[in-house]
C-alpha cells in the first residue's frame, strides 16, 4: 500500500501545477493518469497548437506548456503512475483508499480529482469476442513493436496512427491495412507512402471493409472482414491493431458518491472540496458558479485545494502563507539558496 499526503488523479496541466503547489508547502503527492504520457488534453489533443492565454506566457504550444510544467516540477521527486486508471475511491476511517486498474492501492487523507473531461479511452472494435484477445494479440496502442517482427499484422483505421504504424511495421512484418472508407484521413505524404508500399506488395490495403469476426481460441488465427456490399473476406493474421481515436469518459469517477452535474463535479470555491471531506475536484472536471474551463482557472483551483490538503495531512501543524521570493523554507524545498 502506497501512503501519500495527497493523491492526484490526472496529469493534465491542472494536476501538474497542483503537484508543484503541494510539494512547495511540504506535502507529498503522487499522480495517476490513464494516458501513457503526461499533459492531458494539451498533449493528447493539441500538442502543436499555440495557446495565447497563459498568464505571462505570450505564446506556447500544448507540448511546450506541458514541458514547462514538468520542468517546474524538477526540484521535486514526484511519482507518476501512467497508463493506470483510478477505478475505486473508498473511505476507511479517516483515510481514502484508492485503487487503480493495475491493482495499485494508495492510502491518503486527500484525493484531488484533476480528471478533465474524464479518462481518455481508445474506441474499440465492435465484435464481442475481441475482448478476450485484448492486450494479448489485439491492441489499441503499441508499447513494444518488436513483438510484431516476422508476424502478420492487420491494422484498422484511416488516420495518422493507423497509417504511420502500417508504414513502420511493413519493414519487418506482413501488414494488412483495413479502413471502412475509401479515403484516408492521415497526412497526404503518409497516404502516398502507403500507396507506394501497396504497389510494391509490402502492404495489402482493404477499403470499405470493417471487422466482422475474429477466429481463434487462445490466439488469433484469422479474421473475417465485411465489405459495404456484404462481401466477406477471410484474412490470416497473428495480431490485430485498432486505431479509431480516443473517447473521453467520466468513467469510474461517476461511482464515488460525488455530486455530479452534467459530467462535472460540484465544489465550493474556498477549498474546491466536493461533498466528500478530503476529496477535491479542480480544473475542467469541477463546476461552481462562474467556472471558466481555462487552464489558468485550474492553476488557481489547484493552489487553493493544495492548502486545504495541508489541514488533513498535518492536523497538528498550522499552515503559514509564504512567498517563494522571500521564504527560506520554500527556497530550500526548491533547492535554491536564500540570501
Ligand atoms: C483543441 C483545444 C484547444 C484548447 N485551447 C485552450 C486555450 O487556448 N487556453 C486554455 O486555457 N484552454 C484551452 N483548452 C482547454 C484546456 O486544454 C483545458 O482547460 C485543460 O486541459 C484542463 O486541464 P485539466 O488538467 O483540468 O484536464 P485534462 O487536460 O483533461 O487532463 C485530465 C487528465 O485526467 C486523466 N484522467 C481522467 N480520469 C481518470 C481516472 N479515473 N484515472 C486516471 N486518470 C484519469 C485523463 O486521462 C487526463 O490526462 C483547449 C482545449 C482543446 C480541446
Amino acid at each position: 500500500m502506497n501512503k501519500t499526503d495527497a493523491l492526484i488523479i490526472g496529469a493534465g496541466p491542472t494536476g501538474l501545477f497542483t503537484a508543484h503547489q503541494l510539494k512547495l508547502i511540504g506535502l507529498d503527492c503522487e499522480i495517476v493518469d490513464n494516458l501513457d504520457k503526461i499533459g492531458g488534453q494539451c498533449i493528447e489533443l493539441y500538442p502543436d497548437k499555440p495557446i495565447y492565454d497563459i498568464p505571462a506566457v505570450p505564446e506556447c504550444t500544448g507540448e511546450e506548456l506541458t514541458n514547462n510544467l514538468i520542468n517546474q516540477l524538477k526540484p521535486f521527486d514526484i511519482k507518476f503512475h501512467l497508463s493506470e486508471r483510478v477505478d475505486e475511491v473508498k473511505k476507511d476511517t479517516d483515510k481514502w483508499i484508492v485503487k487503480t486498474s493495475k491493482g495499485k492501492t494508495f492510502s491518503t487523507p486527500n484525493v484531488i480529482i484533476a480528471g478533465g473531461v474524464g479518462s481518455f479511452e481508445p474506441r474499440k472494435f465492435a465484435p464481442k469476442e475481441c475482448e478476450k484477445f485484448e492486450n494479448k494479440s489485439l491492441f489499441y496502442s503499441i508499447k513494444d513493436k518488436k513483438i510484431f517482427e516476422g508476424k502478420a499484422v492487420t491494422i484498422f483505421g484511416g488516420g495518422d496512427s493507423a497509417l504511420d504504424w502500417a508504414v513502420e511495421l511493413s519493414k519487418n512484418s506482413k501488414v494488412n491495412l483495413v479502413h471502412r472508407r475509401d479515403e484516408f484521413r492521415g497526412a497526404q505524404a503518409t497516404v502516398d507512402q502507403v500507396k507506394e508500399l501497396e504497389k510494391s506488395g509490402k502492404i495489402n490495403v482493404f477499403t470499405k471493409f470493417q471487422l466482422s469476426k475474429v477466429n481463434g481460441s487462445n490466439e488469433i488465427e484469422s479474421i473475417d472482414i465485411k465489405h459495404d456490399n456484404n462481401e466477406i473476406k477471410n484474412i490470416e493474421t497473428d495480431y490485430l491493431l485498432g486505431f479509431f481515436g480516443l473517447i473521453m469518459q467520466l468513467g469510474p469517477i461517476a461511482n464515488w458518491g460525488l455530486n455530479i452535474d452534467k459530467k462535472t463535479i460540484q465544489v465550493d470555491t474556498e477549498k474546491f472540496e466536493t461533498n466528500q471531506k478530503g476529496i477535491y475536484a479542480i480544473g475542467d472536471i469541477c463546476t461552481y458558479p462562474g467556472k471558466l474551463k481555462l487552464i489558468l482557472s485550474g492553476f488557481h483551483e489547484g493552489a487553493l485545494a493544495a492548502r486545504a490538503c495541508f489541514k488533513l495531512a498535518r492536523p497538528n501543524e498550522k499552515y503559514r502563507f509564504e512567498f517563494t521570493t522571500t521564504s527560506s523554507n520554500l527556497l530550500k524545498r526548491l533547492g535554491k539558496k536564500s540570501d
